[in-house]
């Protein structure tokens, strides 16, 4: 088989970069060796934001009392799991015709690197590309001695595909998707514990911004341990027996049903044979890229999980577009400007730089502050945690925004439009 482009990987990064490039004129072959839509749809952003939308629900029923509302939730957790297969469905579906639709041509399987315009399919079918785009993703790093494999022990795909909630979980990492299945599970009427081995939560974001999630997931009965790292696990008849250490050697024993394991995630290149189309990665095995997404290989592009941060799929996306459209010879759209959002509760959203941030680019920041006590709007939601917070240079150009807060996921769609 031959094609113009050749896409590897159909998760959000894959796919747009396919459906772009063939409304561009191309001849574009997209080959996906699971379901289209990728973590993304499957098992990542869609079923975990549909689970927290669901135990929202309950949530607010549970907590409607102060609003002279009575209300006792039932919850059948099978049939909540079965509404969620239902929109990653409808939606993967979707994502399949739109393909279609737009000519791309779709193969089922494995691709392999055989030479730098070739690959096979499966170790049988050999397809040659002009040009070619890797879009293979990310999958979350195991821990030593606590496999995938063993019963127990969860990734966040095991998690959100769960159609049983255990009684007793430990979450292993503290980080978003650590944090965003602590709220659901803990809505569901899991006891939560968290371990994490730095000391604070969502380490990548400002402490002012953690506290408050922080605060309501502990206040909500989240367990919380800093500086203690999952080191072993072990049966003891129905419980499952987890051992942390601190640095100092201490440890600590937690008796749970399942354990989690969320403290990140890796690309995925091995099987793609990188060598030998003479594509180079990072120390760390993503692989290496320019502004377009061009990489040590001229005609080979890479986008998504699998070229680096930010993971994000709104951010693979873009890297799609703009690998598409610089291969259709056409200038590509910047994004000054990308947001990055936690589905906690309260969510915490975020976009280009906060203020300690804009002093390191050189920058006197102007910072203006307001926080959500002070909102009616917040008042009447029942949600006044929280800030947001602007922060632009001396001249009143806005350089980002942080929010803490409710809809912080809605309203940073707002700053992100006045920073870009
Ligand atoms: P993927 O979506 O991982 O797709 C890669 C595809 O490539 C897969 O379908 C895989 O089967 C296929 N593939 C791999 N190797 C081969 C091969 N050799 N041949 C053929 N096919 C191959 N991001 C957000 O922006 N917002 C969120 O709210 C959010 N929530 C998340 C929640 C969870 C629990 C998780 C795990 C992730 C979440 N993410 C979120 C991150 C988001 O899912 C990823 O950033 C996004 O899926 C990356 O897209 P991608 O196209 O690069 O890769």
């Amino acid at each position: 088989m031959e094609t113009e482009l050749l896409v590897i990987g159909g998760g959000p990064a894959g796919y747009t970069a396919a459906i772009r490039s063939a409304q561009r004129g191309l001849d574009v072959t997209l080959v996906e060796d699971g379901n289209i839509g990728g973590t993304c749809l499957n098992h990542g952003c869609i079923p975990s934001k549909a689970l927290l939308s669901a135990t929202d629900t309950v949530h607010e029923m549970d907590t409607a009392e102060e609003m002279g509302i009575y209300v006792e939730p039932y919850v059948d957790v099978e049939e909540m799991v079965e509404w969620k297969d239902g929109i990653v469905e409808q939606l993967t579906d979707g994502v399949g015709s739109l393909c279609r639709q737009n000519g791309v041509e779709l193969v089922e399987g494995i691709a392999q690197f055989s030479g730098d315009n070739k690959v096979t399919v499966n170790g049988d079918q050999e397809i040659t590309f002009d040009s070619a785009i890797v879009a293979t993703g990310s999958r979350p790093i195991s821990l030593p001695d606590f496999s995938f494999d063993a019963d127990p022990i969860w990734d966040s795909r095991q998690a959100l595909g769960a159609d049983q909630t255990p009684p007793r979980l430990l979450v292993v990492g503290a980080g978003y998707i650590g944090m965003e299945l602590s709220t659901i599970f803990s809505r569901l009427g899991s006891s939560v514990t968290v371990v994490e081995m730095l000391d604070k939560p969502l380490p990548q974001y400002e402490e002012e911004l953690t506290q408050p999630v922080y605060e309501r997931a502990t206040d909500r009965g989240i367990d919380i341990n800093f500086g203690e790292a999952a080191a072993e696990w072990r049966r003891d008849g129905n419980d499952v027996v987890v051992t942390t250490k601190t640095e100092d050697g201490e440890t600590t024993t937690y008796e749970v049903d399942r354990v989690l394991v969320a403290i990140g995630r890796e690309p995925v290149t091995n099987g793609l044979n990188l060598d030998a189309a003479s594509i180079e990665t990072d120390p760390n095995g993503f692989i290496e890229v320019d502004e377009d997404g061009r990489t040590s290989t001229d005609h080979v592009f890479a986008i998504g999980d699998v070229a680096g941060e930010p993971m994000l799929a709104h951010a693979g996306m873009h890297e799609g577009i703009v690998a598409a459209e610089t291969l259709a010879g056409r200038s590509p759209p910047s994004a000054d400007a990308v947001p990055a959002v936690v589905f906690t509760k309260p969510e915490i959203a975020t976009v280009g730089l906060n203020p300690g941030e804009a002093a390191e680019n050189g920058i006197d920041p102007v910072v203006g502050k307001f926080p959500f006590a002070a909102s009616g709007r917040a008042m009447t939601a029942r949600e006044t945690t929280g800030f947001a917070r602007l922060v632009a240079d001396q001249d009143g150009t806005l350089v980002g925004g942080q929010i803490v807060g409710p809809e912080a996921s809605e309203l940073i769609a707002e700053i992100t439009l006045a920073v870009q």
